[in-house]
């Protein structure tokens, strides 16, 4: 059967990390735009698939593809980040448990320190401050406390006057109470992801910052080789050159494209949820089989 919707985002987050929209919300939002499917991908967690889990049960039209979004190790190309999706993970799977366990042990051990920098230049801030600019649950095990919450409570106690200030000055790469995070490799967090039976993926392969196309074709052969399924081509920040060299890209090394926005709700409020527009038909045939099954 044909699905009547045609446009997907597998790409957003929620307040289960850094969104501002709860799970229901944003699934509730998805509808609200007419979307075939809807993946979360939060920061290093899963916690917030459950409850988005039960309200997509209110839309028979909307799929909704559990994800998670894992900040890797990579230190090629100054200012380069990498990020990798996982689509369509099974949650509860063993080796993605494990994976987000570790990956909330380190979040632990690093925002002590980040605090402690904040207090050595002046600022009176203590962890329950950060704690309060957590939405959602109040459980330590169910929430991902990193700097943007930080960064909230420095504009509210007057340090700077918005998120991307209180980056700007105390928090980002290059101020001073910057503490950077232990991060997995690249290889760690694909098998994890594949492990739990999803599609492993490069977010925003623009944020690679590679110099050329002939580094990027090594980085993802490389990548191929342990395992990587995908190529975010769609995202909100790619230029139109960009988006068909990674198309290009995909399409050469028979890479699965996917595509979404990196919905982060009034956290980034120029980035609203379905843009770009990412038709399903992108999805290649064996995992919109697996996805949609016969609904594709
Ligand atoms: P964390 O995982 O705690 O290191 O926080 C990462 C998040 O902080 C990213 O997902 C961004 O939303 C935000 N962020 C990182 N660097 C900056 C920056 N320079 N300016 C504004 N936001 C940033
Ligand atoms: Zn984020
Ligand atoms: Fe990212
Ligand atoms: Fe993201």
């Amino acid at each position: 059967m044909e699905h009547p919707r045609r446009l997907i985002d597998l790409h957003t987050h929620s307040t289960a990390s850094d969104g501002t929209v709860s799970p229901s919300d944003l699934i509730d939002l998805a509808d609200r735009r007419k979307l075939a499917a809807v993946a979360i991908t939060d920061h290093d967690t899963t916690t917030g698939l459950p409850a988005a889990v039960a309200r997509a049960e209110r839309y028979p039209q909307l799929h909704l593809i559990p994800g998670i979004e894992i900040s890797a190790m990579f230190s090629e190309n100054p200012g380069g980040i990498m990020h990798i999706l996982g689509l369509g993970v099974d949650p509860d799977s063993p080796s993605l448990k494990k994976l987000c366990r570790h990956l909330r042990q380190q979040r632990e051990q690093r925002n002590p320190r980040i605090i402690a920098k904040l207090q050595s230049l002046g600022i009176d801030i203590e962890m329950d401050d950060v704690l309060q600019q957590v939405p959602g649950s109040q459980n330590p095990d169910e929430r991902i406390v990193g700097r943007v919450h930080m960064a909230k409570v420095l504009v509210n106690k007057g340090f700077a006057k918005s998120t991307q200030e209180a980056f700007d000055r105390y928090l980002g790469g290059d101020a001073p109470a910057f503490v950077d995070k232990e991060r997995l490799t690249p290889r760690e967090a694909i098998t994890g992801i594949v492990d739990s039976g999803g599609a492993a993926v490069i977010a925003h392969p623009a944020q690679l910052r590679c110099c050329n196309s002939a580094q990027l074709r090594r980085l993802l052969k490389e990548l191929i080789a342990v395992g990587l399924t995908g190529l975010e081509c769609y995202h909100s920040q790619h230029t139109p050159e960009q988006t068909r060299l990674y198309l290009d890209f995909a399409r050469e090394l028979n890479l699965l494209v996917t595509g979404g926005s990196d919905y982060h709700g009034l956290g980034k409020p120029d980035t609203p949820l379905g843009v770009p527009r990412v038709p399903l038909s992108v999805i290649r045939d064996d995992w919109a089989q697996k996805w949609f099954g016969d609904r594709a």
